[in-house]
């Protein structure tokens, strides 16, 4: 896999490197914001697996860094930091970020995150669509439609741009509706992670959805559990539900 490292320090990312190289990683070196976001570029050669990106950088601020990488490309992004409070993390996580690494950290810890975020973002496998351009794998709930394969939702027919983490919250819920997801459940299957702090990232994301999607009744907040998704009305015209 080819990974892409971005950090100013050089005898930090020497280090790094030949770990990386041992474990089969194809790692370039970026040493700013700048060289990151050239090499990130839709034009360059081969795409990165995943990017490592040290947030301390000499040109520009790692989180600037961070969302402008999201705007260009899809490439998981892991912050790797000596900043541990949460609210860098909330916010590192709410620019696109995949994942926080906190310095200093073990390399074992950081192996397995780069594996866990590059295979949550493999490529589906060949899904066809059927004839209205809607992948077969498609879960219609209603008016909201949700397509794994390309990770595209859309509201009645309208394209809703979702983030990473709010999509694969969604995700979630929506493979179960009418179930209750425990919080703790939500955290770990969507941020991999039991960190304290998440729960007020997980409410940032339900709110976030509920207006991106502009269907606030669509997550239902069961309190000191977690979250249900409630299965919206069948469109007008379709047949009729049961009465409530
Ligand atoms: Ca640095």
């Amino acid at each position: 896999m080819r990974l892409l490292l971005v950090e100013d320090d050089d005898h930090v990312a020497a280090a790094l490197s030949a770990v990386l190289a041992r474990h089969g990683f194809e790692v370039t070196h970026a040493r700013s914001g700048e060289e990151a976001l050239t090499a990130l570029l839709p034009a360059a050669a081969t795409p990165f697996g995943v990017v490592l990106l040290d947030l301390g950088l000499p040109d520009q601020d790692g989180f600037e860094v961070c969302g402008r990488i999201r705007k260009i490309s899809a490439t998981p992004v892991i912050m790797v930091t000596a900043r541990a409070d949460v609210r860098s993390r909330i916010h590192g996580l709410n620019l696109g970020a995949d994942d926080y690494v906190v310095k200093p950290y073990d390399t074992g810890e950081l192996l397995a995150r780069i594996h866990a975020v590059s295979r949550r973002n493999a490529p589906g496998t060949g899904e066809s669509a059927t004839e209205d351009g809607t992948p077969k794998d498609a879960l219609r709930l209603g008016a909201v439609t949700i397509e794994p394969a390309t990770r595209q939702v859309s509201v009645a027919g309208t394209a809703v741009p979702l983030t990473r983490k709010e999509f694969d919250l969604l995700a979630l819920l929506a493979q179960r509706p009418g179930v209750v997801f425990r919080r703790e459940q939500i955290i770990s299957e969507v941020w991999r992670t039991s960190w304290e702090g998440t729960g007020r990232t997980l409410e940032v994301h339900i709110a976030s959805l509920r207006a991106k999607l502009r269907m606030p009744a669509l997550i239902e907040t069961v309190r000191g559990v977690g979250y249900r998704l409630v299965v919206p009305p069948a469109p007008a015209g379709a047949t009729a539900s049961p009465a409530s």
